[in-house]
């Protein structure tokens, strides 16, 4: 994918690591590969901007991917995807809705911050798109889930109706299945604790379609 030369002699930095039990080694050597672009890339003016490029974190091999839309201050300064306040809802609601930590990889659809948290631009979603397709294509996650719609437009280039009459349904993407839900920001921002429970909600509907009979009993 990323590179079409051979893998060859597995580098240092991948030894030991956690991708080579669970990846194939040209899928960890695509990962690190990607993960070195991510870090270089200079595609659009953000580069310049941004404190951290935050790449995404999780279990590389997770049967749920969730996109949310860029990173914010807190995940600026960490290199970290969603551990501002909003990231901690939607832990929290994950938490509620049963995921733990293995089954989930978290990822944005930018990887710089925009200035002031601005919305992301086409341009730049253009642009940043073809990062978190390599992710996805290394990963290959049972589901998708869009959080925000940001992200559900990032995955649906036909005109489409508001998030709030997708939110929660099946819908297929570039031949995944994708899930959106709110933005915890956005619910955060209606101060109803009604969102909340329809996030909870739909987070529990993306989670059936791996775990149709209740999560498989795991120690983390
Ligand atoms: N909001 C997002 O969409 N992504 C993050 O990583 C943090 C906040």
């Amino acid at each position: 994918m990323v590179d079409e030369s051979s893998p060859g002699e597995l580098p240092e930095e991948l030894k030991d690591l956690v991708l080579t039990e669970v990846m194939t080694e040209k899928e960890a050597h695509d990962w690190v590969q990607l993960k070195s672009r991510v870090e270089n890339c200079k595609k659009c003016s953000l580069h310049h901007m941004c404190t951290h490029k935050v790449f995404g974190e999780g279990f590389p091999k997770a049967p749920f991917f969730f996109v949310g839309e860029s990173p914010g201050e807190k995940e600026d300064v960490s290199g970290r995807p969603f551990v501002g306040k909003s990231g901690r809802l939607l832990r929290k609601c994950m938490y509620e809705a049963g995921y733990r930590k293995g089954d989930v990889f978290f990822s944005n659809v930018l990887k710089c911050r925009p200035p002031k948290n601005r919305k992301p631009s086409k341009e730049e979603v253009g642009k940043c798109f073809l990062h978190l397709w390599w992710q996805m294509e290394i990963i290959k996650p049972k589901v998708i889930v869009a959080v925000g719609s940001t992200a559900l437009d990032a995955f649906s280039p036909k005109p489409k109706k508001a998030l709030g009459s997708y939110r929660g349904d099946k819908i297929s993407a570039y031949g995944y299945k994708l899930v959106p839900v709110w933005h915890p920001s956005y619910v955060l921002k209606t101060h109803q604790s009604l969102r909340v429970t329809e996030l909870v909600k739909d987070l529990g509907k993306a989670f059936a379609l791996v775990y149709p009979d209740g999560r498989p009993e795991t120690d983390n």
